[in-house]
């Protein structure tokens, strides 16, 4: 479990000590230095990195960055608000010593997530992953709940050789099909030694349908430990492809038309060690309040998707029939609603049931996008949201009275739709709280500016090597 206790300056009790000893194993390894990994509300993955001596004192004061990246870009462009984006003060990094790992495919380093602390030894508001422990550290209280959640992770395999900024799949295999697999296998084979070596137990990795995409899933853990563990895979997938001559790309739309980079959030939640979406007397066996949590989220998701899909790029994959989940509406193992009901096999559905999130992609910070669905849900729980009539197939295909009647909506067609939700959404934005919600706007805002005037081909370029 990670600890959901704020970084203090100079060290929680026990912290510097488990660090220094952490950093002479470390050494003794060949571990030369400890990337700091976190990632912004654009959803780049960012980091600095620090050599492994100096690991003790980033356990006890942290490690210097600026809170400018709070308003960074996809594109590297800094935007302003009242109380973000100026070049002045300075925030701390503390790494989370629970989350630290040798890196397998990168010799010579490890890696650990990152909490961030004012220079007054605060929280700063504006930390993603912050915002996510306190998610969860509420909704223990409240509620008296914990989640078990992962996220799916889509990606395609691309040849390093590429001419600059383009995309040459480097398997021309059929979807799902046998030869992609026998031509990436050294590639993959790797890539599950490497996540092994780094404790992360793999469900399954397989050839998926877009050009070059392939699929990795992994076991559940707590949201926070889930968010930093989809950010150290994509480290890691990342690493082994360049050591194959690969490159690859999590954009939400690696191309501008077909099928996009997914990556689905699942999540349970617990109450006293028992799964809430199993064995219970509502649909599909789940409880009162898994119905009230799932209809939480379904109720919110047009104003959720500025932070699940926050890419420009994500509205080329936000597409009907591609099974991204684009329409407000729930249904038992379908993969065209936007919340997919995942009952589990018989015999073993007490601790699989969960529900998936479909319309999220790796564009999406997942701090952030957990934090926003979880807060979602326990809305739905307070305010006793009720989980309208389930849908079965594909839900284009309704006419519009029916979906009007069932409340099925299409999810919004571009950023600019999503802002606007997000924008007038009071409980997603009091979640976030005003620093965090102001920088999910600012900085929403300032990529729909950045793809003005773009056609779809362009806009998929612009990001295509971005995420
Ligand atoms: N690639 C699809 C997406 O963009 C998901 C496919 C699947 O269900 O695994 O969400
Ligand atoms: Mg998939």
């Amino acid at each position: 479990m990670t600890t959901l206790a704020d970084p203090v300056p100079g060290g929680r009790p026990g912290d510097v000590e488990r660090a220094s000893a952490l950093g002479g194993e470390l050494s003794g390894a060949g571990v030369q230095g400890v990337v700091l990994a976190y990632v912004d509300t654009a959803g780049v993955a960012r980091v600095k990195t620090i050599p492994t001596a100096r690991l003790a004192s980033a356990a006890a004061w942290g490690v210097g960055m600026s809170p400018v990246f709070d308003t960074f870009l996809a594109n590297d462009h800094i935007v302003a608000t009242d109380v973000l984006g100026s070049p002045d003060g300075d925030l701390r990094l503390y790494p989370d010593l629970d989350g630290l790992v040798v890196l397998a495919g990168q010799p010579g380093w490890a890696w650990a997530p990152v909490d961030r602390v004012t220079q007054d030894g605060e929280r700063h508001p504006g930390c993603s992953r912050t915002f996510l422990r306190r998610v969860v550290a509420d909704a223990a209280r409240a509620h008296g709940l914990a989640f078990k959640a992962a996220v799916e992770i889509e990606w395609a395999v691309g040849l390093d050789s590429a001419p600059a900024g383009e995309f040459v799949p480097a398997t021309s295999g059929p979807a799902y099909g046998a030869t992609r697999q026998v031509e990436l296998s050294a590639y993959t084979a790797d890539l599950l030694a490497a996540c092994a070596a780094q404790g992360v137990d793999v469900d399954q990795v397989h050839p998926e349908y877009a050009p070059g995409q392939f699929e990795i899933s992994v076991g559940a853990l707590d949201p926070v430990a889930a968010a930093d563990r989809s950010v150290l895979v994509r480290q890691t997938i990342r690493a082994v492809a360049q050591r194959h001559g690969l490159r690859v790309s999590f954009s939400p739309a690696v191309l501008a038309q077909g099928v996009g980079n997914g990556g689905h959030v699942h999540l349970s939640a617990w109450r006293d060690g028992t799964n809430l979406h199993a064995g219970g007397d509502r649909r599909y066996g789940m409880t009162a309040d898994a119905e009230a949590f799932a209809a939480g989220v379904l109720a919110r998701l047009p104003a959720l998707t500025a932070v699940t899909a926050p890419s420009p790029a994500s509205y080329l994959r936000l597409k009907p029939s591609q099974w991204a989940g684009v329409f407000t509406a729930w249904g038992l193992e379908t993969r065209e609603c936007a919340v997919r009901v995942v009952r589990g096999t018989a015999g073993r559905r007490a601790e699989q049931a969960n529900l998936e999130v479909k319309p999220v992609d790796l564009a999406a910070n997942p701090y952030l996008a957990l934090g926003a669905v979880i807060a979602a849900g326990l809305d739905g729980l307070t305010s006793g949201a009720v989980l309208p009539e389930e849908t079965a197939g594909d839900p284009v295909r309704l006419g519009a009275d029916e979906a009007a009647a069932r409340g099925v909506r299409r999810l919004p067609t571009s950023l600019g739709e999503a802002l606007a939700a997000f924008r007038a959404d009071e409980v997603l934005r009091a979640a976030l709280g005003p620093v965090l919600a102001d920088a999910v706007s600012a900085v929403r805002q300032g990529e729909i500016d950045a793809v003005d005037g773009l056609d779809d081909e362009r806009v998929a370029a612009a990001y295509r090597w971005r995420y």
